[in-house]
């Protein structure tokens, strides 16, 4: 008998029917003899749709109030959800946030939850009931409603796991696990069936959808197994677990890309002291996240400095630039959006060498050029045209092995 915390996303509870059959599901695993502790987002589109209305009344809503509303969505699941066990004589209760409570700082809209105090579900858990919580939600310490970020119900799950003590976190989706790359663009794509939190924090970050980011440093933090799964397959999914020697063995797990990229570049920049951090001061006040940055060599007094932001802080980050880069007596500012960045990511990195160069002449040999270059411990980006999204991301599956399952 196992204690299971089990997250179903918005594909997952999209309709009444949805729900009925993921309540059918929880059902059997329960009667098989599992305690089972459901969390769920809200209907797929809703939380857009909230935020649209939100919008509607003013382009950059209030945050607290924003946030009462978005919980709304979630509310409308677990309580059909529970309705839907009682029709069929099973036991569940529908739990919001506040209720349990799962407590967050004030940040809104980007709550961080601070604690969770479990009695409550372990109660319901011990009397036969099957608590259903409200995913993406938390309470600060005034009382006001708090929601974790976009995809936050992964966290919901994986913290509500860690403060039960449950045997394993499983995320129901609609695809059958965490796959080599993505499917739509290379149909050669495997199934992987056990991968580090390292490796899986990497793909998060890097642009692989199926986990939120901070689900995973969560689970990596607290050593909690992930099962990522199919809620309209029986099979096994993906296992986000802790590193073990088999996985070394693999030298590249996953290629990721991301289009979500823009490149901003200034030049003839003074080369001194203090310039880096006049350019960049501005911009991480403005809250504006920087990806890769790059220094190019001197020339006399001057150098060249390009990084890169989200394509959503694009037009912000510029602005902000133009008027740094004035005042510093800089020569010009330039950007683009036309890019992606390309990865490769694997444990097995850290031993071999070479990996890096493998990558670059694989690139080459499909003639496409290398525009910016990264690499950690276990990954390495390369920013290219974001034409060529697709041909590299292919090409560097296939160039790695990843279809036969050995990189
Ligand atoms: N409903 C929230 C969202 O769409 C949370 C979640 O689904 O994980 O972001
Ligand atoms: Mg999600």
């Amino acid at each position: 008998m196992s204690l299971l915390v089990e997250k179903f996303g918005g594909t997952s509870v999209a309709d009444t029917e949805k729900i009925k059959y993921v309540r059918d599901r929880v059902i059997k695993t329960k009667e098989a003899g599992n305690d089972v502790v459901v969390v769920l987002s809200a209907m797929a589109g809703e939380t857009n749709r909230l935020i649209a209305l939100a919008k509607s009344i003013h382009p950059a809503p209030d945050p607290r109030e924003l946030d009462v509303l978005m919980a709304t969505g979630e509310q409308v699941t677990i309580s059909l959800f529970a309705m839907a066990c009682k029709e069929k004589g099973v036991e569940a209760r529908s739990f919001l946030g506040y209720q349990i409570p799962i407590e967050t700082d004030s940040i809104h809209t980007m709550a961080r939850i601070e604690n969770i105090n479990p009695e409550a579900l372990k109660t319901a858990i011990k009397q036969g009931i099957i608590p259903v919580v409200a995913g993406f939600q938390g309470v600060d310490r005034h009382g006001s409603i708090t929601t974790l970020g976009r995809g936050g119900s992964d966290t919901t799950a994986v913290a509500l796991a860690v403060s039960l003590g449950a045997d394993v976190c499983e995320i129901y989706t609609d695809v059958e696990g965490v796959f080599t790359t993505d499917p739509n663009i290379c149909p050669k794509a495997r199934k992987i069936d056990k991968i580090s939190y390292e490796e899986m924090l990497e793909m998060a970050s890097l642009g692989a959808k199926v986990l939120e980011i901070r689900s995973v440093e969560f689970a990596m933090r607290y050593s909690m197994p992930i099962h990522v799964r199919s809620t309209f397959s029986s099979a096994q999914g993906t296992m986000v677990v802790e590193e073990d020697k088999s996985m070394e063995e693999i030298l590249v797990s996953a290629v990721t890309y991301s289009k979500n990229e823009a490149r901003i570049t200034v030049k003839k920049v003074p080369d001194r002291p203090g310039t880096a951090a006049r350019l960049f001061g501005p911009i991480s006040d403005a809250n504006i996240v920087v990806d890769m940055i790059i220094q190019n060599t001197r020339e006399g007094e001057l150098t060249d400095m390009t990084f890169t932001v989200g394509k959503g802080d694009y037009k912000k980050a510029l602005s902000i630039i133009e008027d740094t880069a004035k005042d510093i007596g800089a020569e010009e500012v330039r950007g683009d959006t036309d890019i992606a960045k390309v990865s490769i990511v694997g444990v097995g990195m850290r031993n071999h060498a070479g990996i890096a160069s493998k990558m670059f002449h694989i690139l080459y040999q499909h003639g496409i050029n290398i525009l910016m270059i990264s690499t950690s411990e276990i990954k390495v980006s390369c920013v290219i045209e974001e034409k060529y999204t697709e041909l590299a991301v292919r090409a560097l599956h296939e160039g790695f092995g990843l279809e036969r399952g050995f990189g």
